[in-house]
């Protein structure tokens, strides 16, 4: 059985047991990806079950080196993460709330440590929102079992998601594995269960024996990073200028997007240089907004507060948050592609190169195509890249490069900030062809069209990559191909890695004999 099936029954199997156990002296929230007080499930309810007996409710964050280790997870991601759990302790703080934050270096560790942090408290119930990577599962599922033993209740929730999965089956109650349908179903459950897209109470002030009781956690500060995630001082301060950490900055940039671009969305979002996207991901990703409060908002914002109707700016930013939805649904229901496996079998036959030069070329932005050596350096500088931009980036590594596609995901998940297993996985895949609902792999993008296309005032190639500054006109878009060459040399300007024809014949020859077609 699945894991997602697995902690779902252990959940049910226990739920009356639990629902029997005596509150205790403290509730406990354990924050993980949900970094945020307004419109949290788990928090909520956390913070109801504290009130209705006047007990405090305690909130918890635990460090996990080994967990960063395994996820990849960048420095930029680990720094944003700690500089919002200094915004979140104190906005807890306001409401007498604690919030202690611990490393735990051994992550077999972690459910030990939160079991006795439940007993030094005196708190009989636990709550927190799911995680549907397969080790979070398992460990969740482990929690349930061992703290019932310990006659503790552990509560996981679905927040993280608007619907949860394993909840849309096609007419032959099966995965979806194609988005088109599974959008359509997602709509369909939404409009029929209006309560997923309603919003939790905040918590409560605690009552005011919480200062004195838990004074010795009121007074602790956030640990520092991990030594091998710390961003360099210079980055430090890049990143803190560029993504301004916490759940006020997540409303305030949904409440700007809301107001001056979703409803020309549809029109501009594909153009990297036009900053018309709600650059919200990185808050996603960290939970500081939850999806069901955007598309809410959205929604709000809608002619007859339409979700897949009306102004098509609006439905199409929603749409898009579905891809987030449909892409943890497919991790859940599959979680084989968390083992860097591609979603069908014959994939694994396709014979890749590894090429380290051309690979670091490729992660230096330095492949002589402007585009791609455009948006490697914004994800370089930035922790974060375009949409357009990564599936440019990704189908040249996996097809002209025929690099393995899963170094491509490793690199993204190692620089992005806004890095999200299940998103990246599925936006690899989509791109290398071998993922769920993939582009067929026989569509090549040609990196000088997705050029001329997307950035056709070359505003973007001329931000990132200062040597084509001086480079005239639509020649920007392939120097050395339109007699440009000597200024691109002279800036010291990289030629093409490889010639994309040339790319394109041996992946579609690479895939058809991977793939046993001829
Ligand atoms: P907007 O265009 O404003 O979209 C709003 C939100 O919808 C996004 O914040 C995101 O949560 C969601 N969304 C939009 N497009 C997608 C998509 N294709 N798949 C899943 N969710 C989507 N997104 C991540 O959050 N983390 C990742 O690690 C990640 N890796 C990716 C890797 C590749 C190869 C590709 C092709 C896409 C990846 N994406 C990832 C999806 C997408 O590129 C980003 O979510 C988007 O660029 C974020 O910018 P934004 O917030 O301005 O997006």
């Amino acid at each position: 059985p699945r894991p997602m099936e697995v902690l779902n029954r252990t959940l049910e199997a226990t739920r009356e047991e639990r629902e029997k156990i005596a509150v205790g002296e403290a509730v406990v929230h354990w924050f993980k990806r949900d970094l945020r007080i307004y419109d949290n499930r788990a928090l909520s309810m956390a913070s109801e079950k504290a009130k209705s007996k006047g007990v405090p409710l305690v909130c918890m964050f635990i460090i996990s080196p080994q967990d960063y280790q395994a996820h990849l997870t960048s420095p930029a991601r680990v720094d944003f993460e700690l500089r919002t759990l200094e915004v979140l302790k104190q906005d807890l703080a306001e409401k007498d709330i604690p919030l202690y934050v611990t490393t735990i270096p051994n992550r077999k560790d972690v459910p030990i440590h939160v079991l006795e942090k439940c007993r030094d408290w005196g708190a009989a119930h636990i709550y927190c929102n799911i995680e549907y990577e397969v080790d979070e599962l398992r460990r969740e599922t482990k929690l349930v079992k061992k703290c019932s033993e310990n006659r503790i209740s552990f509560t996981a929730l679905h927040d993280d998601v608007l619907v949860p999965p394993e909840t849309l089956k096609t007419g032959q109650g099966k995965q979806f594995s194609v988005y088109s349908p599974w959008y359509r179903a997602w709509i369909k459950h939404l409009h029929s269960h209006p309560h997923l897209l309603s919003a939790s109470e905040p918590p409560t002030q605690n009552p005011p024996i919480t200062r004195q009781r838990f004074s010795n956690i009121f007074s602790t500060s956030v640990p520092p990073a991990p030594a091998n995630k710390q961003p360099s001082p210079e980055q430090k301060e890049r990143f803190t200028h560029l993504w301004p950490a916490g759940e006020h900055e997540a409303q305030a940039r949904l409440t700007r997007f809301l107001r001056e671009k979703i409803t020309t969305y549809k029109q501009t979002r594909n153009f990297p240089a036009s900053n018309s996207t709600a650059l919200l991901s990185v808050h996603f990703s960290a939970g500081t907004l939850a999806a069901r409060t955007a598309i809410r908002a959205a929604r709000d914002a809608n002619t007859a507060h339409a979700l897949d109707a009306g102004n098509a700016g609006i439905s199409g930013w929603i749409a898009e948050l579905g891809w987030r939805d449909f892409y943890k649904h497919v991790l859940a229901h599959w979680p084989y592609v968390c083992m860097h496996k591609p979603f069908k079998y014959e994939y694994t036959n396709i014979e890749w190169e590894y090429d380290t030069q051309a690979f670091a070329a490729w992660c230096e932005g330095r492949t002589g195509f402007p585009i791609v050596d455009a948006a490697m350096r914004q994800l370089n500088y930035m922790g974060y890249m375009h949409n357009r931009c990564r599936m440019i980036v990704a189908s040249f590594l996996a097809k002209d490069l025929l690099i393995d596609w899963r170094m491509g995901e490793r690199y993204f998940m190692e620089h992005l900030i806004d890095g999200d297993f299940a998103s990246n996985n599925g936006g690899w895949g989509f791109s290398a062809s071998t993922g769920v609902d993939p582009q067929p792999y026989f569509r090549i993008f040609n990196p000088l069209l997705q050029s001329e296309k997307f950035d056709g005032e070359e505003e973007f190639i001329r931000k990132w990559v200062p040597e084509l500054r001086g480079v005239v006109g639509k020649a920007v878009h392939d120097p050395y191909g339109r007699g440009e060459g000597k200024e691109a040399e002279r800036m010291g300007y990289p030629r093409a890695v490889v010639e994309h024809r040339v790319g394109r014949e041996r992946a579609l020859a690479r895939y058809r004999e991977g793939l046993g077609r001829g």
